[in-house]
């Protein structure tokens, strides 16, 4: 049996003994380009598109759905075949069609900010059960297609390195979509930003740096002990020159935590050499980490002191946060919801100076 994204020439090759040519290139073709199923491909004869149907099969089954945003912000959760669950997200805006997607069920990183983490890891995704995200958010789309695809689902990306750069070709190579309307966002695993670099894909990378000094920044994300801001901001650098893409830089606004005068200084000093892009989003509240996000008005200011400095900042669209489309929050409810799993105890903010 072949997973529905696994569909290759070769893996075709054998199913299609006896059959005319031309009829690789159809089935390829209505896979990736029209998004259908096998038992959609309705130009095939009957007894090939039968055999089709039983040899080709999806990776992902749909568990729930959430729209919001009038229905233009759609999140489904995926269960895979062993069980574990994935979260995608679709998000139509006037000028482009995003799709969010997992590369990892779990996330093995720990932040302990985020759902996924909070969580702990399940396993890797392989790269067809990546690119069937995709699959199933251009039929979500429809009349309209895909645009752009960010890798900043559930999962660590760069900790699954090959599967994730595999699925960043195919989806050149199959669903036509430009390395260019790619981004990888990680937490900032230098070998693995080293690695993207010398690809030679023009992929954007998304770094969430979220603190501006290792005092804080090994509060919020434990990877930064083994990977800190010093050689991370050379890894970011050594990814710019190599592939003429800018870095962004991910701030997760965390009241009282990094949204004051002087971490604005430290991130602009940071990002300016760089000319990095600093993306600033309110915290969205999870289960197991009891702060809060920076309020509106707070985020505004920050935003204006950083342009003040010099460095390049928005704010960005917090799009589905009513249906909990931070990372790894459906799932986590879901979960909740069926197996009444006790919240897990906040981590950080035990460790916190008294004044926050
Ligand atoms: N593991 C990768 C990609 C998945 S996380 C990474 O960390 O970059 C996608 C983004 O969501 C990251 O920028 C992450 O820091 C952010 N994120 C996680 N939990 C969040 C929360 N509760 N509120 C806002 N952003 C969050
Ligand atoms: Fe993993 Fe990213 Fe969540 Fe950290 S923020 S736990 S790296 S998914």
């Amino acid at each position: 049996m072949i997973k529905l994204c696994d569909t290759t020439p070769s893996s075709l090759e054998f199913l299609l003994d006896g059959h005319p040519g031309y009829r690789r290139t159809q089935i390829l073709d209505g896979i990736y380009r029209s998004h259908r199923l096998p038992a959609e491909l309705t130009t095939l004869p009957r007894d090939l598109r039968s055999l089709l149907e039983g040899e080709i099969q999806p990776a992902l089954t749909h568990v729930a759905e959430s729209a919001s945003d009038n229905g233009e912000t759609v999140k489904w959760l995926f269960a895979l075949e062993d069980g574990q669950r994935i979260e995608t997200v679709l998000m139509r805006y006037s000028d482009r069609v995003t799709v969010c997607i997992s590369t990892q069920a779990g996330c093995a990183m720990g932040c302990s900010f985020c759902a996924t983490g909070q969580g702990g890891f399940g396993r890797n995704l392989t790269t067809a059960e990546m690119l069937e995200q995709i699959f199933w958010a251009e039929r979500a789309a429809k009349p309209r297609a895909v645009t752009h695809v960010v890798f900043m689902g559930m999962g660590e990306p760069l900790a699954n390195y090959d599967r994730t750069v595999a699925a960043a070709r195919r989806l050149r190579s199959d669903f036509g979509i430009s390395p260019r309307r790619l981004t990888i966002s990680t937490v900032g695993i230098i070998p693995g930003i080293r690695r993207l670099a010398a690809e030679g894909i023009p992929i954007t990378l998304a770094v969430s740096l979220h603190a501006a000094n290792d005092r804080l920044r090994d509060e919020l994300i434990p990877m930064n002990r083994r990977y800190p801001i010093s050689g991370l901001m050379e890894a970011c650098s050594e990814y710019v020159s190599a592939t003429s893409r800018r870095v962004s830089f991910e701030w997760a606004m965390i009241s009282g935590v990094n949204d004051r005068a002087q971490d604005a200084e430290e991130l602009a000093s940071l990002a300016i050499p760089l000319r990095a892009h600093v993306n600033l989003i309110p915290l969205n509240p999870t289960p197991g980490y009891a702060v809060i996000g920076t309020a509106p008005a707070e985020v505004a200011r920050f935003a204006s002191q950083l342009r003040r400095l010099g460095a390049n900042a928005t704010i960005r669209d917090t799009r589905g946060r009513e249906i909990a489309a931070a990372c790894g929050q459906l799932s986590m409810r879901e979960a909740q919801n069926q197996l009444r799993l006790p919240h897990r105890r906040p981590n950080l903010v035990d460790s916190l100076p008294s004044e926050h």
